[in-house]
């Protein structure tokens, strides 16, 4: 499947839906809104479909545009954004499914090629990014809103620049981007440096329960339903805690898990050897080397022992 196959079969639909993975990060949010805006500057008929808006993106253009739900049956094109898995879209009436055609665009190493079109790059830092260069290569014209939603799905996705997926392509996007005239540091406090208080709170309670396992190779905390009711925080206030294990000195794995209605949802990033992706994959959940996650439909001392016996196993 090449980029002219994307090009033919969006220029050839007028109705467009857009979803993404469930709890959205930046990246989500932000290749979402862009890819709307190109549509909608193209003359489609386009949703885009975020059930549960986090706080931390109302800043990025055109966001009350976002449903909650389609609003009709059937599409003729429906387009994933930055998920890999069929089974984490945020797809409330399966509409994906039901589309004539369905593109998936993502940069999960673990992705499912569960699309008619599937341009999966798992090099690229961010969907973002992959958004970006294929805008680049259809000569679509990329608007001041535009870039700011894609360097804000680049920026959060590479920790603002900081991970090895960066390229020297991801500075010379941020270049570009700069030049027609985005914010770089205002989106950098508004999704990265702008922690509400709540959210200050649940990371000083994971913070405090933090247990370094395995010589200190192993940082690992949790977060039950209960505390995230006593916090007043949902579960993109969550985002970030499993970080800040990851980035003490000889941890190797950090491991987050939080009570969901399916059991805990497991949150693992690593630094250096381990492959988190192929822990998750264990226990079908997925996404990249050193960023993945999945669901453990147990008890919380059920899931902890586990997780943490797999991840024991990928240690040196
Ligand atoms: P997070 O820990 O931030 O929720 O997710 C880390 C990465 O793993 C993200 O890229 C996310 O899309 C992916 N991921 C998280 N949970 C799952 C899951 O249950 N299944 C799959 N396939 N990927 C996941
Ligand atoms: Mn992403």
């Amino acid at each position: 499947m090449t980029l002219d196959d994307i090009k033919e079969v969006i220029e050839n639909s007028n109705n467009i839906v857009i979803f993404t993975h469930e709890n959205p990060d930046g990246d989500a949010i932000g290749s979402t809104i862009a890819t709307y805006l190109v549509l909608k500057g193209m003359g489609k008929n386009v949703e885009m479909i975020i059930p549960t808006f986090p706080k931390s993106y109302k800043f990025l253009p055109c966001c009350g545009d976002a449903l909650k739900e389609p609003s009709m049956e059937k599409y003729d094109l429906a387009i994933a954004l930055d998920c890999a898995d069929i089974k984490r879209l945020d797809d409330p009436t399966e509409a994906f499914l039901k589309s004539e055609t369905r593109i998936n665009i993502d940069h999960h190493t673990s992705n499912g090629m569960f699309g008619d079109l599937n341009y999966v790059d798992p090099v690229a830092p961010a969907c973002s990014q992959i958004l970006t260069t294929i805008l680049a290569y259809i000569k679509i014209p990329i608007t001041t809103d535009i870039a700011t939603c894609l360097i804000t799905g680049i920026i959060t996705d590479t920790g603002g620049f900081r991970y090895e997926g960066v390229t020297s392509e991801t500075f010379q996007i941020a270049s570009d981007f700069l030049e027609k005239g985005v914010k770089i540091s205002k989106i950098y406090k508004e999704s990265l440096n702008n922690i509400p208080k709540e959210k200050f709170e649940a990371r000083k309670l994971a913070m405090d329960r933090t247990e370094f396992l395995e010589d200190g190779k192993i940082a690992y905390t949790y977060m039950t339903k209960a505390d995230m009711e006593k916090l007043n925080v949902i579960q993109s206030d969550l985002d970030g805690i499993v970080e800040i294990g990851r980035d003490v000195e000889g941890v190797e794995v950090s491991v987050f898990l939080y009570e969901t209605d399916k059991g805990f949802k497991g949150s693992l990033r690593s630094n250096d050897y381990v492959n988190v992706s192929d822990i998750c994959l264990l226990f079908n959940g997925g996404g990249h080397i050193k960023a993945a996650g999945c669901t453990l439909p147990y008890t919380l001392e059920e899931s902890k022992e586990r997780i943490l016996t797999q991840t024991k196993r990928f240690l040196k």
